[in-house]
C-alpha cells in the first residue's frame, strides 16, 4: 500500500507503527509539521527505503513557531519532498493569514529555485489562495494537494495547472469527496490516510489501510490489484518527474 500523507510521528506509538509500515507498505510519505519535528523524526526513524520523511511547516503552527522560518526555508534545498505546508483559511487561523501566505509563497519559490520539489499541500478554506501562489511560481515542482475541499471550479483550475491529489478514506464517504474523486484524472491520484487525524469510530487509520485503493477499484470497475498497480505507476511517475533527480537524500 501507498500512503502519501501520513503523520507517522504523531501516532501514540510512532516507532511501532514505523516498524510495521516498513514491513507492510510499499511507500509512506511521513509528513511533518515543523522543521524541528522533521529533524527529530529523521533521527528517530532509521532510514528505510520505503519511508520518506518530508520537511514541513504546517500553516496552523506557523504563528507560534515563526522562529523556525529560516530553519525551514534553508532545509528545502536538502529535501526532495516538502510537506505539510500550505495555507489554512479557517476562522481560528485568520490572524495569521498574511504570514501564512508569505511563507507558502517563499516555500514555492525556493523549491522552484532548487530545481523543483514534490510538495504535499494543505489548502482548507484557502484553495484559491493556494492556487494563485502555485499558478505563478510552481515551475518544476509538483504540487500534491492533500485532502482537497475546494469547489469544482477550483478543482478544474488545480488540474489545469498540473496539480496532483492525495485522497484519504474520509473523502470516499462524503458527498463532496466523492464528487472530487470522480473529477480527478486517475493518473494524478495517490492514496493517503492523513492519520492519525483521519479516524474510523475513533480509531486512527493505519498507513497500510486499503480503503482508498478499494474505493477507486470499485469506482473504475477494475480489479483491486490492477488499481494497486495503477497507483504504483502514478507514484513512480511522480518520483521520476521531480524537477531535480539529484536532489539531496533525506
Ligand atoms: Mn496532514
Amino acid at each position: 500500500m501507498i500512503d502519501f500523507h501520513c503523520h507517522l510521528d504523531l501516532y501514540r506509538n510512532p516507532l511501532s507503527v514505523f516498524e510495521e509500515a516498513k514491513k507492510r507498505n510499499s511507500f509512506v510519505l511521513a509528513v511533518t509539521t515543523s522543521p524541528r519535528a522533521f529533524i527529530a523524526t529523521s533521527c528517530h526513524f532509521k532510514p528505510a527505503p520505503n519511508i520518506m520523511v518530508a520537511i514541513g511547516f504546517h500553516p496552523e503552527l506557523i504563528s507560534s513557531r515563526l522562529n523556525e522560518r529560516s530553519l525551514f526555508i534553508d532545509n528545502i534545498e536538502k529535501c526532495l519532498v516538502i510537506g505539510e505546508v500550505g495555507i489554512d483559511g479557517s476562522i481560528k487561523n485568520k490572524d495569521s493569514l498574511t504570514i501564512q501566505r508569505s511563507i507558502f509563497e517563499e516555500t514555492i519559490v525556493k523549491s522552484n529555485d532548487c530545481g523543483g520539489r514534490i510538495i504535499s499541500i494543505h489548502s482548507r478554506g484557502a484553495t484559491s489562495d493556494v492556487l494563485r501562489v502555485l499558478e505563478k511560481n510552481h515551475g518544476r515542482s509538483v504540487p500534491v494537494l492533500h485532502w482537497f475541499t475546494g469547489s469544482q471550479k477550483e478543482l478544474d483550475w488545480a488540474i489545469s495547472i498540473g496539480c496532483w491529489f492525495s485522497i484519504n478514506p474520509n473523502m470516499c464517504i462524503t458527498k463532496s469527496g466523492i464528487k472530487t474523486i470522480a473529477r480527478i484524472p486517475i493518473d494524478r491520484i495517490l492514496p493517503e490516510t492523513d492519520a492519525p487525524f483521519v479516524q474510523k469510530n475513533g480509531v486512527p487509520y493505519m498507513p497500510w489501510d486499503n480503503t482508498v485503493t478499494s474505493y477507486l477499484s470499485n469506482y473504475y470497475n477494475m480489479q483491486f490489484d490492477d488499481m494497486k498497480a495503477q497507483l504504483h505507476n502514478n507514484l513512480k511517475t511522480l518520483l521520476n518527474n521531480r524537477g531535480n533527480k539529484d536532489a539531496g537524500k533525506i
